[in-house]
């Protein structure tokens, strides 16, 4: 498809100066209409700093230092895009993309949600700033519409939030997300903090709307396996850099880079099976402390000599069966090459 988000070359610091530490080094992703782009990685990875970046909603010590955001974007009912770079738009250029063609949900809803306002007034409000064409009966409707969508019921549209469950929070945050019809949806952890069946429906209903409304998700999560079924493709961090990014069944079928395998390897169980868990030695470096060359070189089984020196470059190994590319950032790739042996050995 065609592309409707374009980071490249993204980087952000924590602090400025001499005591700046690098928090994103070159991302670079892109995301297709209609597209689920999984964002994985252990916490710290840099995935939320990320998020935070390229919705310009960063705070300090915070700063980008680099790169672009291109959204291409398409007004509805319309076939020609317009490109704005997020990173260079000015204040009311992105108050007009965020929410009504990006939108964001963030894990917490409690903090994104008005504790004094009810659930239906928060809808008919955000309608009422951005779409200033609508009578407020044509809001009301609306409100219910988006909450009914998100399984909401109408005896629950009075209610405050704190009278919800966090689930019912969270719904609350995917219909506020969705009501101006975006074409970009961003979550950060959005189900982290439900029970697993919780988060199982609201997950299937989300794929349910998307597949019906056409927009598309950057979905950031620590859950690798959760991305294995929902995504599209896949891109994993680790200390700020994306190290491995490809198709999501091709991703795990055949993991590139010593980081994912290992990812993929400590997923729990399925259905009570009882599967060794492997899991990746030692913890995720501080950005203050970062290992050099590879950073992951010091949890990393396969590392060679030359690990330790030099970071690797991002390499693009042979396409993948299923025609998307990969690459991975990592020395026992080579540039056209299936999976090294070692790598595909371990593999599950
Ligand atoms: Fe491991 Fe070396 Fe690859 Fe880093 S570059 S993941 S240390 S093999
Ligand atoms: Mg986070």
């Amino acid at each position: 498809g065609e592309p409707v988000l374009e980071i490249r070359d993204l980087c952000v610091d924590y602090g400025a100066g001499k005591k700046a530490v690098r928090a994103i080094t070159d991302a670079t992703l892109t995301l297709h209409r209609g597209e689920v782009l999984g964002l994985a990685g252990e916490s710290g990875s840099g995935k939320s700093t990320l998020a935070y970046a390229l919705t310009r909603l960063l705070r300090a010590p915070g700063i980008i230092t680099g790169g672009q955001v291109l959204f291409h974007s398409r007004p509805q009912g319309s076939d020609s895009t317009q490109t704005v770079d997020l990173l260079a738009a000015g204040v009311d250029e992105l108050r007009v993309v965020r929410w009504s063609e990006l939108s964001v949900v963030f894990q917490s809803a409690m903090h994104a949600l008005n504790p004094v306002a009810r659930i239906n007034a928060q809808l008919t409000d955000m309608l009422r700033v951005h779409r200033k064409a609508m009578t407020a009966e044509q809001r009301n409707e609306r409100a219910i519409e988006l909450l009914r969508m998100v399984g909401i019921t109408a005896d629950r549209l009075h209610s405050y939030p704190h009278e919800l469950s966090g689930g019912m929070r969270q719904r609350v945050m995917i219909a506020m997300a969705l009501a101006l019809e975006p074409q970009v949806v961003l979550m950060d952890e959005p189900t982290t903090a439900l029970d697993v069946v919780t988060q199982r429906e609201i997950l299937e209903e989300l794929m349910q709307l998307r597949q019906r409304l056409g927009f598309a998700i950057i979905f950031i999560t620590h859950d690798l396996s959760l991305l294995i079924e929902l995504a599209d493709s896949i891109a994993i961090m680790y200390a700020g850099r994306i190290v491995e990014r490809g198709g999501a069944q091709e991703l795990f079928r055949s993991p590139r880079h010593p980081y994912t395998l290992g990812l993929i390897n400590s997923f729990p169980a399925l259905h009570g099976e009882k599967v060794r868990m492997e899991g990746i030695p030692g913890s995720p470096p501080a950005l203050t402390a970062l290992p050099s060359g590879c950073a992951f070189h010091p949890r990393c089984k396969f590392a060679i000599d030359r690990c330790s020196e030099e970071i690797p470059a991002l390499l693009r190994p042979a396409a993948d069966s299923d025609g998307t590319e990969r690459t991975a950032a990592c020395w026992l790739q080579t540039d056209g090459q299936t999976a090294p042996e070692q790598l595909a050995l371990a593999a599950p």
